[in-house]
């Protein structure tokens, strides 16, 4: 017998397409690096799409399997871009602006970036750069005329100019869904950074396991604001998500300051958003500054990308009544992997436990722990081993295979975190297998230790790492950063941690620091914190020394 459904191409080009069709005059809004607030529709987004992937294929060549780099804010131009360049069968590949100049070169030529669209705020980033890359044929620059910039770029397009060329009855064409549409590199801590590609289906499957209820639950009664940068890990699939299930969208372009994220969340009645605890810190901040301010209309926050501390969970629960998701994942998961939400039967206490942990995975996520020989260890929430997962929207390779074979017998693509899993299917990340900290033949979370020092009263921010030790081999030394105006003690952070964790989990020593590193997608950097720190001798082992 013969499967007898039609053969219907998972391409991302059909998201849009519904959207179009059935939400069309739902509002996209975005604030422009331009200054003003622009506001359009699906229909109209869709519309310039097909006008914009025209004009690429006419005007500038852009033809299947051809990588157009972009270094853009989430905005409704780059929304175009985006499905523009994929419906035509070009690959997308994000940069973020915030690399260093050596990363941006050796990602552009490594990737074999063709044109090159980006915003007006990075043109001075791509001109003191342009001479070193091998492959870039010109640059379009994301505005219109009246805006187009002095630049000493070479062979510049005007975005507005450019799409204006193209037609919208443009039909989009026939493509294979397995074929690579997106690209984004991973911030290589060991080695250069790897390319991880996406394909059409792998976009489509992903979009639709992170709309389901249990996971992100977007649809058209929603109005969606992805705070996380489009640049940043596929922009956790709201780029696709939210055009999917028709709701309304927000795009927050360059600004991401507490003030300015708090004027879109109230104004134009933001219900669910997403982005990591950087972010979601400085709008606290300024709530606490401003008492008198709420957040009527938001009821869901999604936390990720590094672990939300429970102090902040509660800060959202209890003082605006917004329910936080806590997700997991990476950008070589397209990127979401899991997310936690309450299972039916977990009694009150339980959750309580729970609802800190990274969650449970969304469906197409498999997932495992094992040990360093790659024996499974027991889902019991207390055993912690290597974080494996497998999925049709999880890497099988990297760019080039770079980093060769990365999956293990079975096809399991080892995370490089280190976790439990409980009974319930809760994963709870304990570290990064290189930030994990050996003490005595045992492993210390520094995450656990993180999350339990910023629940102090007077700690904005605290990182821990590993200290060389003569007897124990590595101790933990916990970095702090004070809340303005306060200059808590040793003693009262030690004594505010001291019973909620193992004695021999208790941090060596306190050091203070004005600020801490943070790499180019928010997370603290362990590394430039381990450089910092290099050398630093603990109290007690001057005394074992
Ligand atoms: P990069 O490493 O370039 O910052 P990723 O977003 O791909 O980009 O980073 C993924 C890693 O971030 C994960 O492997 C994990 O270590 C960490 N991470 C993501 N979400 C969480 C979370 N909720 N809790 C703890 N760590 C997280």
């Amino acid at each position: 017998m013969k499967a007898l459904m039609q053969d219907w191409p998972l391409l991302v080009h059909t998201v849009l397409d519904h959207a179009e069709t059935y939400h069309g005059d739902v509002e996209v809004v975005s604030r422009t690096v331009e200054g003003p607030i622009h506001r359009y529709t699906y229909a109209d987004m869709a519309g310039r799409a097909r006008q914009l992937a025209d004009a690429a294929q006419k005007k500038l060549g852009i033809k299947e399997g051809d990588v157009v780099g972009t270094m853009a804010w989430n905005g409704y131009r780059h929304m175009e871009t985006w499905y523009a360049v994929m419906g035509i069968g070009g690959v997308v590949h994000t940069l973020n602006p915030r690399l260093f100049t050596e990363q941006l070169t050796y990602i552009i030529n490594h990737a074999d970036d063709g044109w090159f669209f980006l915003d007006l705020t990075f043109v001075p980033i791509l001109e003191a750069v342009q001479d070193q890359l091998d492959t870039v044929k010109g640059f379009v620059i994301m505005t219109d005329r009246a805006h187009m910039p002095e630049t000493t770029l070479k062979n510049v397009v005007c975005y507005e100019e450019l799409l204006s060329e193209g037609d919208a009855g443009f039909v989009w064409p026939k493509l294979d869904e397995t074929i690579p549409c997106g690209m984004c590199y991973t911030s290589g801590t060991t080695g250069n950074p790897k390319g991880v590609v996406y394909s059409q289906r792998s976009n489509v499957l992903h979009a639709m396991a992170t709309c389901a209820a249990d996971a992100l639950g977007v649809s058209s009664r929603e109005t969606i604001m992805p705070v996380v940068p489009m640049f940043h890990a596929n922009a956790w699939s709201m780029a696709f998500s939210v055009p999917m299930s028709g709701g309304k969208l927000v795009l927050p372009g360059a600004q991401m300051d507490g003030a300015s994220i708090f004027e879109l969340l109230t104004e134009e009645k933001v219900t669910l958003t997403a982005a990591v605890p950087t972010i979601w810190l400085m709008l606290l901040q300024y709530l606490e500054a401003n008492p008198a301010k709420k957040l009527p209309d938001l009821s869901r926050v999604v936390i990720g990308g590094a672990a939300c501390p429970e102090s902040m969970m509660d800060a959202f629960e209890q003082n605006y009544d917004a329910q936080v998701i806590h997700a997991w994942g990476m950008t070589e998961m397209s990127p979401l992997g899991s997310l936690c939400t309450r299972k039916p039967g977990l009694s009150d206490e339980e959750w309580k436990v729970a609802r800190v942990k990274q969650g449970r995975p969304a469906y197409t996520i498999e997932m495992k722990i094992t040990d360093d020989d790659g024996n499974v260890l027991a889902n019991d929430g207390k055993a912690f081993g290597h974080l494996m997962v497998r999925g049709p929207g999880v890497s099988s390779a990297y760019h080039k295979g770079e980093g060769g074979n990365i999956l293990d017998d079975e096809g399991f693509f080892d995370t490089g975190d280190v976790s439990t899993l409980d009974e319930n299917g809760y994963m709870q990340i304990t570290d990064r297998s290189k930030d994990v900290i050996k003490s005595g033949g045992e492993w210390i979370s520094s995450i656990d230790l993180e999350n339990l020092a910023i629940g102090h009263p007077e700690v904005t921010e605290a990182a821990v790492i590993g200290v060389a030790h003569p007897k124990w081999d590595e101790r933990p030394l916990l970095i702090i950063v004070a809340k303005e105006g306060c200059s808590p003690s040793q003693e009262s952070i030690l004594a505010f941690m001291e019973g909620k964790i193992a004695k021999w989990w208790m941090p060596e020593d306190v050091a203070f620091v004005e600020e801490i590193p943070h790499t180019a997608t928010g997370k603290i950097s362990k590394l430039r914190l381990r450089e910092q720190f290099k050398g630093y001798e603990l109290a007690s082992a001057k005394a074992v020394g």
